[in-house]
């Protein structure tokens, strides 16, 4: 989540005769619930055809330079983020406290379906707790899963494995709705 000098992404635009990116938080969340049915569509379609992730990620680069995550951070806001270990050693370390006083006093269990995914504590008002406006105060510290988020460019497996988690971030982050927009032109996907 928030790159910085970001913490989440947006603003933006209009490259050479692309079309502008739609980076307002109302617009994104309107139209990638519109726009879910054809998504769910377009990931059966992507799995279905060889296409090269060489080329798609520099498409979803093109996407990520283009929006600026401290003028959004919704990400940070509306999703809660799971730590591990590794995580939390290096949180502390940041913080110069020890990792159980890490774990009391910046995480919580989130009741996963009794799973119990240990995450950095979060409330619906004020989002992530280290969320600082729309930085994040552990930026040089933050867990593996924000440094990934959201997952387009960075992440583990094809991108076409990874397309499960980006139907429902297409509603939430404006770099996964304009990056399958722009996908879906790059791999002439008719709506
Ligand atoms: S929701 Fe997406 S665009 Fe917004 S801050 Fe997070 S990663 Fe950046
Ligand atoms: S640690 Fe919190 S504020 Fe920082 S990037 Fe991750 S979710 Fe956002």
């Amino acid at each position: 989540m928030i790159r910085q000098p970001a913490a989440g992404h947006a603003t933006i635009v209009a490259v050479s005769d692309a079309p502008a990116l739609i980076t307002d938080l109302v617009q994104i969340k309107l139209l990638g619930e519109k726009k879910r049915d054809e998504n769910l569509h377009f990931r059966r379609f992507m799995k279905s055809r060889d296409h090269s992730d060489r080329i798609l990620r520099r498409v979803a680069e093109g996407i990520e330079d283009q929006i600026d995550c401290t003028q959004c951070a919704n990400c940070c806001k509306t999703s809660t983020t799971g730590v591990t270990e590794r995580d939390i050693e290096k949180l502390a370390r940041h913080l110069h406290i020890a990792p159980g006083r890490f774990v009391a006093d910046y995480t919580m269990l989130e009741d996963d379906e009794g799973a119990g995914t240990r995450v950095l504590k979060f409330t619906q008002n004020a989002g992530c707790v280290f969320l600082e406006g729309n930085l994040c105060s552990v930026y040089d510290a933050r867990p593996a899963n924000c440094q990934r988020y959201p997952h387009v460019v960075r992440g583990t497996g094809s991108i076409a494995s990874r397309m499960w988690t980006f139907v429902d971030r297409a509603a939430i982050c404006p770099i996964v709705y304009n990056t399958l927009e722009a996908f879906k032109d790059q791999l002439r996907f008719r709506r």
